[in-house]
């Protein structure tokens, strides 16, 4: 398929859970954009579906001021809101599924739609099964222009239950149909990662076991579970965060380089490193990961509660809210590298960072037993800054001949990143105009689940009686530093990293 990188062909887009909290922080203030930058097709309608009885007039009225409050700004918002349509209804209900298809079709002809059209189900997963039946069932599918089907994660609660997921979406949608969102994959650092790599002569060639020591990817937040109790404690930092982009971080840094850039080339080479995971016996995850919950604990001079002490949350409960782990990935290039990962909620600082370690070089001829010279580092500031900044060491002015460690810069003029507009931007417009690379292919999925699911069940079946195990402002429990510190490494300390603004 040939892309166009300016504009995305004409289409209807079904937003289903359109009164919802995702849809009105990310979806409307991303569509927005697009329609600002000239990026979306002046020929495009967008019906909004939910249970609430609410008018188009309504429903435009939400949109603007969503797009007000994410943006501060709304040039041409009645022309952009024009394009919105309402349709009430319990997608559980078959009945309701004519009314929509009879406004999808009218759209359809007044906006020359050419048949485009694109599901987005922003709603709970239990719902995605009978969406896409009905979806077929009722002919919405039936048109023809493409149709794709965009699914929000979480997609599955462990490898049985995306394997039903999956088949239940399967018999409504080809796999080239669909695209899985992981909004990470969306992220401006998170795709340099391919281009830092391939595209300078200076990192490739070292991009291996002989000369990389241990990569570290965190991803730590400051805010607790807030009023996602219940959700959290059914999933935990495990399901939350490591099966999907922790992994898909880690296999972005991994992979071979794809003879092409196209989708289906980089999506196996990915495939091919969550493959490469080294798998582990049960009695071994104690060896290679770390579980945390967060107790009371203090940012500056304000308390903290501890998880347990959170709405909708067992006070006994054994849901982590971190973790922290050791990967090896067992090919050629990665033999012997650990790639240690750590999440967690209620952590000192938000960030999201990879830290690249070089090895030491072979002689050191400015050793000074009071002062070891620093490894060189690559970090790669995901959010909420963006940029790389690489550690090198130079000489100290001065008479004598001493080293002193300096930093590249290079800061990306961005906006606070985690789960911005910025990402859904990117990943609905690769969706509009065809371009699934940026979307987690089912091969993706799969291993991921089966691999998160070895950790999940140990974990599941004992208590951590330790828990609650590190306080909420802090870095996470020692058992993490302990992880690093029994291969002669040590977490870099994630506050002296950050980019100094160039
Ligand atoms: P939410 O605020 O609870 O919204 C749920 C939406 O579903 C509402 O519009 C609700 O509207 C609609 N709905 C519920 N039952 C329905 C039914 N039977 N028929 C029709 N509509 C129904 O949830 P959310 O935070 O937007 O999350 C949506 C999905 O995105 C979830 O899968 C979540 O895990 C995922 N996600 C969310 C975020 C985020 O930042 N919020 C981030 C990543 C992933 P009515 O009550 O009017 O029916």
């Amino acid at each position: 398929m040939t892309l166009n990188n300016s504009t995305t062909p004409t289409s209807l887009i079904t937003i289903f859970g359109a009164t919802g909290d995702l849809a009105k922080r990310k979806l409307y203030p991303s569509l927005y954009h697009l329609f600002r930058k000239g990026k979306i097709s002046k020929r495009f309608a967008v019906v909004g579906v939910a249970r609430r009885e609410w008018s188009n007039e309504e429903f435009q009225e939400h949109v603007k001021t969503s797009v007000h409050k994410a943006l501060g700004s709304d040039e041409n918002i009645d022309e952009f809101v024009s394009h919105f349509y309402y349709q009430p209804n319990d997608v559980s209900n078959s009945d309701s599924y004519k009314a929509l298809k009879n406004l999808s079709d009218e759209l359809d002809e007044t906006y020359e739609l050419e048949g485009n059209r694109v599901f987005y189900l922003a709603m709970a997963p239990e719902f995605f099964g009978t969406i896409t039946e009905q979806l077929k069932n009722q002919g919405l599918t039936d048109t023809k222009g493409f149709q794709r089907l965009v699914i929000e994660k979480p997609f599955g609660h462990d490898l049985p239950s995306a394997e039903k997921l999956n088949s239940q979406i399967r018999e409504s949608f080809s796999e080239d149909q669909i695209y899985r969102i992981d909004h990470y994959l969306g992220k401006e650092m998170v795709q340099n990662i391919e281009v830092i790599r391939f595209s300078n002569a200076m990192f490739e060639p070292l991009w291996n076991n002989r000369y990389i020591s241990n990569i570290q990817v965190t991803s730590s937040e400051e805010l607790g579970v807030e009023d996602r109790g219940r959700y959290y404690e059914k999933s935990g930092a495990l399901r939350d965060m490591v099966q999907n982009h922790l992994l898909q971080m880690v296999a972005l840094l991994a992979m071979e380089p794809p003879i092409k850039l196209t989708t289906d080339e980089i999506r196996s080479e990915k495939v091919r490193v969550l493959r490469s995971l080294r798998p582990f016996q049960q009695d071994e995850v104690k060896d290679y990961f770390v579980r945390g919950q967060y107790g009371p604990g203090k940012a500056g001079n304000e308390a903290l509660p501890g998880y347990r002490e959170a709405e909708n949350v067992d006070d006994q409960s054994n849901t982590e809210t971190y973790v922290a782990g050791k990967l090896m990935i067992d090919n050629f290039r990665w033999a012997g590298v650990p790639f240690y990962i750590r999440t967690g909620k209620r952590m000192e600082t938000k960030s999201t960072k990879i830290v690249i370690q070089f090895k030491d070089i072979p002689m050191n001829l400015y050793y000074n037993p009071d002062k070891p010279l620093a490894p060189n580092l690559l970090v790669i500031h995901i959010q909420p800054e963006e940029g790389i900044t690489l550690h090198l060491n130079v000489k100290k002015s001065g008479q004598n001949i001493e080293t002193t460690p300096v930093k590249l810069n290079f800061a990306n003029n961005s906006v606070d990143g985690m789960n911005t507009p910025e990402a859904y931007e990117k990943l609905l417009f690769d969706c509009l105009r065809g371009d699934a690379t940026n979307f987690t292919h089912w091969d993706e999925v799969k291993l991921s689940w089966a691999f998160v699911d070895k950790i999940s069940e140990v974990w599941e079946h004992t208590r951590d009686g330790e828990f609650p195990n590190y306080e909420a402002g802090s870095m996470g429990p020692k058992a993490a530093d302990n992880l690093l510190a029994k291969d002669g490494f040590s977490w870099w300390p994630i506050a002296n990293l950050d980019v100094d603004q160039c």
